[in-house]
């Protein structure tokens, strides 16, 4: 007997998981995506680290230097161009055969992720054990981050301006770093108070010796970390003035859950974007209108800073290739360009969780397998500080998604009052383009360990390579 059929169907919004309609040869492809993008998990936990990596996987693939760009005479259309702002952000693009002036389309995500940063005089000794302190950067929960393994990635420059990379602590045979907690038996005072006050920043101390250098010098175990990384590195105390090191998780991601749908991993707000961006725009060639991936430091900390997207290195790289391409330049030209583009606003969107029910709107909150999560507004309270995607773009983008077989959701932060966050979207709505939000929804976000979906990593891939063609 045939099944009966829900004559209203066709006017409610479906409802389905997104793992419902995966064909066998579609869910070999989310595999694979997927044991790419762990592997990328795995080697870049840094905005410096991303860039380096995604500079060197482009130019394999064929993209050149701004600076050989520029060198070009004609036939520019086609071409693919990168340009690293000082290691920390960077813009892919693909030169279109239409003007510049007419529009580019542009996926902006962010490389940055929230962690420890090390203070810039932060080795000590207290009672026989030697310490470095942190602050941190970005939102996290401050809890989290004690007793887990954890790795020191950064950048070193020395008196003489010799720059020196550390890391250590992803290899199996590497030590990890340790914030060490108190011990639940003499917590009681400390598990009366509020979690806010509950976990200080001043206690976020990594533990990192314990052995005295001889019996004779004063903070015997201090000096023989400096000696062990003046042997390793050949840094002195000093050094760390002029350092960045970043404290993050030192575990590798995991395939995670007994069916194996979600990937667990540090750093996937916003690495997973990222890495969708980077790999579709990795995959297109002569795109009508110039396609531009643009992945960016600083946004966790409210994008300030030069190398976050207010910097504007993004208008400096559009004006020299307009000007190469046109062979004149005047400012109308960037400013029509950037008016005239489509842009989507790269970001993790929060899963609904329902340990958590009182805090999300069931009905505007995504869900995990059901797809890129497509926000018109992020903000607080009565909208602030964010920016409103036009009706008109939701439906532009809407239409290109579902005509190219995309699976999509729409969502929200949360309740209204619960809290609120933001996105870069607002700084490029500034320029007046068509901009939105979107991305895979997390579970987790913001911990050392976020979980995502396998299928919303897909279909976030598939959107943005759709949209850098067709849109
Ligand atoms: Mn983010
Ligand atoms: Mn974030």
């Amino acid at each position: 007997m045939a099944e009966k059929k829900d004559k209203y169907a066709h006017l409610k919004t479906e409802e389905k998981s997104g793992w419902l309609k995966v064909t066998k040869e579609e869910n070999k492809a989310i595999e694979q995506l997927s044991k790419n993008y762990m592997d990328v998990l795995n080697t870049i936990k840094t905005e410096r680290e991303s860039v380096d990596y995604f500079s060197k996987i482009a130019q394999e693939k064929g993209f050149i230097t701004l600076d050989n760009f520029l060198k070009l005479e004609s036939d520019f259309a086609g071409k693919k161009v990168l340009f690293s702002n000082r290691g920390k952000s960077i813009i892919l693009a693909i030169i279109g055969k239409k003007p510049m002036e007419k529009g580019i389309n542009i996926v902006c995500g962010h490389i940055d992720s929230p962690r420890l940063d090390l203070k810039q005089n932060p080795l000590y000794e207290d009672s026989g054990l030697a310490f470095l302190k942190t602050h941190y950067y970005g939102g996290i929960k401050k809890f989290h981050w004690f007793n887990i393994p954890l790795a020191i990635h950064g950048k070193v420059i020395t008196i003489d301006g010799k720059m020196i990379n550390i890391k250590i602590g992803d290899d199996a045979n590497d030590p990890v770093l340790i914030i060490p907690d108190l011990l639940p038996h003499l917590s009681k005072k400390i598990s009366d108070k509020k979690v806010s006050e509950a976990f200080p920043a001043e206690n976020l101390n990594l533990v990192v010796g314990n052995i005295p250098i001889d019996e004779k010098e004063k903070e015997a175990v201090k000096i023989n970390i400096l000696n062990i990384l003046n042997k390793k590195y050949g840094i002195i105390e000093e050094d760390f003035n002029s350092a960045e090191l970043e404290i993050v998780p030192a575990f590798p991601p995991r395939e995670a859950g007994f069916d194996k749908s979600f990937i667990a991993g540090y750093g996937q707000d916003d690495r997973i974007s990222s890495f969708c961006a980077f790999k579709s725009i990795m995959e297109i060639n002569d795109p009508k209108r110039t396609s531009l991936a643009l992945l960016i430091d600083k946004e966790e900390i409210g994008s300030e800073g030069n190398s976050s997207i207010q910097s504007k290195f993004f208008e400096l790289f559009l004006s020299e290739v307009i000007e190469k391409i046109n062979g004149s330049y005047n400012e109308k030209m960037l400013k029509q360009c950037l008016y005239n583009s489509f842009a989507i606003s790269s970001d993790v969107e929060v899963g609904f969780d329902p340990t958590y029910k009182e805090v999300f709107d069931l009905n505007n909150t995504a869900k995990l397998g059901h797809g890129l999560v497509l926000t018109k507004y992020a903000g607080h309270g009565g909208k602030y500080s964010t920016n409103d995607a036009n009706a008109e773009y939701m439906g532009k983008i809407r239409k290109l998604l579902k005509e190219n077989k995309v699976i999509f959701q729409f969502g929200s932060l949360g309740k209204i009052d619960e809290g609120g966050g933001g996105t870069i979207s607002k700084f490029l709505a500034n320029y007046g383009m068509e901009i939105l939000d979107a991305g895979p929804p997390i579970l987790g976000m913001h911990s050392p360990y976020e979980l995502s979906s396998k299928f919303d990593l897909f279909q976030t891939y598939k959107a943005f390579k759709v949209f850098f063609q067709k849109a």
